[in-house]
């Protein structure tokens, strides 16, 4: 988040990955249609129902939260459904629930008159230093921190990336006020721009 707050979100179903690839075995080995296979089945079923449950209470917790901490959210869309064809990345993805996540932000946001805002998925937020404006070139998602070439402020790759995201959804007074510059501000906001008319005409 863009005050630095890290949240350790929990991964069920890396914590029972060999649970997991036990009861598919299991599930393969049985003759479809049997009785054995319709047991093992409702095992795999049972075991997804957990997860989901697991998932569903921490981020409905986490939502909440936020949506009373804060009176604007903005949220980066990160094209989950373009991230999740990515094979490293879709399991850990689905595993964090980061599309319930969004619908449940959007719905509390509405609910207790909080402004919910997206910003376009194409600005290169991980790219452009939130302290110069400077737009360094793509990291390897294995990079968490880094430095500007520019101005030499070195960085957490996700909390420059969120301060980003309050600057381009028009929160710059908030960064102002948390010793950000004008000068970076008008200069990542202006990429926004430029970012969000070329998604505009693409559409
Ligand atoms: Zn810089």
């Amino acid at each position: 988040m863009s005050d630095g707050t890290k949240i350790d979100a929990p991964k069920p179903l890396k914590k029972r990955i060999k649970k997991y690839r036990k009861l598919s075995k299991l599930l393969s080995k049985k003759t479809i249609g049997s009785k054995r296979y319709e047991k093992a089945r409702l095992r795999i079923a049972k075991f997804h129902a957990k997860l989901k449950d697991i998932r569903t209470d921490f981020l409905h917790k986490l939502s909440t939260q936020i949506i009373r901490e804060n009176q604007t959210i903005i949220l980066e869309d990160l094209n989950v459904s373009g991230m999740v064809k990515n094979r490293k990345l879709s399991r850990a993805i689905s595993d964090l629930g980061w599309r319930q996540f969004r619908t449940l932000l959007e719905g509390k946001a509405e609910k207790y008159s909080r402004e919910f805002r997206v910003i376009d998925r194409w600005l290169a937020t991980s790219q452009i230093c939130s302290n110069c404006g400077f737009k360094g070139g793509k990291l390897d998602l294995s990079i968490r921190e880094w430095e500007c070439l520019n101005c030499g402020r070195r960085h957490d790759r996700d909390h420059n990336a969120a301060i980003n995201v309050l600057v381009a959804g028009g929160q710059s007074e908030t960064l102002n006020g948390r010793g950000g510059k004008q000068k970076t501000t008008a200069k990542v906001a202006a990429a926004c721009e430029a970012s969000t008319r070329r998604g505009a005409t693409a559409r």
